[in-house]
């Protein structure tokens, strides 16, 4: 007897009634004599992600069972889709039906005409969220990582690789949580410009630290000047690999903890006409340690005004990004445990890398030699 894996197909729908092509599509699965036990989870409705159509998509995720080789497999799919009227004008148009691949058992497969697991599965919440339903354990073969950790990076949302924007990078985290040592690693490896914090030459932080609290308006206007130097999307190239050891959304953060209400007035009307105007990242890297870890390496790295933070403040501040990420909806974000990366292990930084690139459209890029700017 030929032997069976365990296979799952992506459904969609935009064009006519939609709901009717999905069920019709998962009965004609299910009516193929090489596919067995087909399962399908909920129906979902998403938006389209693609340019030029607007028409919302209805999703589903079938599991099959199947004596089929994963090619043939893709010709039965194509097979479904012709006899539901599918056709294929232009590649964002929409469809009456749309069946892709995703996975085939834990097979790797990288054909011009086939690739598996489907490449931009782990960019959309749809297939994550349908996957988790028929089983949260399930593992991407090559992200290396349950379908329910890959949903949790997205939020709820989808995303679409896009070489027009810069790709940029930003790695978030409390203060001592160590993202300008990781910052520093990904570029070499990466070959990508790096855009650090310029935390020694704002002239106002050590007296703020030592509390000058009338200084911190300064302060603040001084990091967000500068990160909107950094930032703006004239001094970044599309498709470029650009890492920062910093998130943007940073700024409102600090100046809620670090001014008084009338200096957070002001903030706040310079603030938002500026950070309309920078580029975003297409991902996060979140990395997080206790703040009692992250004190004892504020300690250890010794920077003088440094010294003063206490451990409450690094506590709000680790509940700040907290919230900001439960909520963030912008990119996709990959949370980190510091104390888990073991940057002695030489593989640690190369594996990293070469899972973030799923994340990031390099089509156009053309890496070049590592460069600091702050
Ligand atoms: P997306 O793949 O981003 O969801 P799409 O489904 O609209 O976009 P199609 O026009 O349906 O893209 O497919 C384009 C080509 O993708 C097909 O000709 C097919 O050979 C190829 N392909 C590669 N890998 C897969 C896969 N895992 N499942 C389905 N089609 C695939
Ligand atoms: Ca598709
Ligand atoms: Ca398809």
């Amino acid at each position: 007897m030929a032997q069976s894996t365990t296979a799952y197909v992506g459904l969609g729908s935009n064009l006519g009634d939609r709901a009717r092509y999905i069920a019709d599509a998962v009965r004609m699965l299910s009516e193929q004599p090489a596919l067995r036990s087909v399962e399908t989870g909920d129906v979902l409705e998403t938006k389209p992600l693609g340019r030029g159509d607007h028409h919302p998509y209805l999703n589903a995720v079938a599991r099959v069972r199947t004596t089929l080789a994963p090619e043939d497999l893709l010709r039965t799919l194509q097979r479904i889709e012709k006899g539901l009227g599918r056709t294929r004008p232009e590649k964002w148009a929409p469809r009456t039906i749309d069946l892709d691949l995703l996975l085939f058992g834990e097979d790797i497969i990288d054909l011009p005409h086939l690739k598996v697991p489907h490449p931009r599965m782990h960019l959309r919440s749809f297939v994550l969220i349908g996957l988790c339903r028929l089983d949260p354990t399930l593992r991407h073969p090559v992200l290396e990582a349950t379908v329910r950790e890959l949903a949790e990076r997205l939020n709820g949302g989808d995303f679409a690789l896009d070489a027009r924007v810069p790709q940029l990078v930003s790695i978030a985290g409390n203060i001592g949580a160590g993202k300008t040592t990781l910052a520093n690693k990904l570029s070499a490896r990466f070959g990508c410009p790096l855009l650090l914090e310029p935390y020694d030459t704002n002239p106002f932080m050590p007296d703020v630290y030592a509390g000058r609290k009338e200084l911190a308006l300064d302060s603040q206007l001084y990091f967000l000047t500068s990160r909107i130097d950094q930032l703006s999307p004239d001094s970044l190239s599309a498709g470029q690999i650009v890492l920062t050891d910093y998130v943007f959304d940073k700024e409102m953060i600090y100046a809620r903890r670090l001014l008084d209400e009338r200096q957070l007035e002001l903030y706040e009307k310079t603030y938002a006409p500026l950070a309309a105007r920078v580029a975003e990242p297409v991902l996060v890297l979140y990395l997080r340690d206790s703040a009692e870890e992250c004190l004892q390496r504020i300690h250890d790295r010794n920077r003088p005004y440094e010294q003063q933070i206490t451990l409450d403040f690094l506590k709000d501040l680790a509940g700040d990004y907290e919230t900001l990420f439960d909520n963030w909806k912008n990119c996709p974000v990959i949370r980190l445990n510091t104390p888990n990366l073991d940057y002695g292990d030489g593989n640690t930084i190369a594996r990293l890398a070469d899972h973030l690139r799923h994340y990031l459209s390099t089509e156009s890029v053309a890496c070049s030699s590592p460069q600091v700017k702050s």
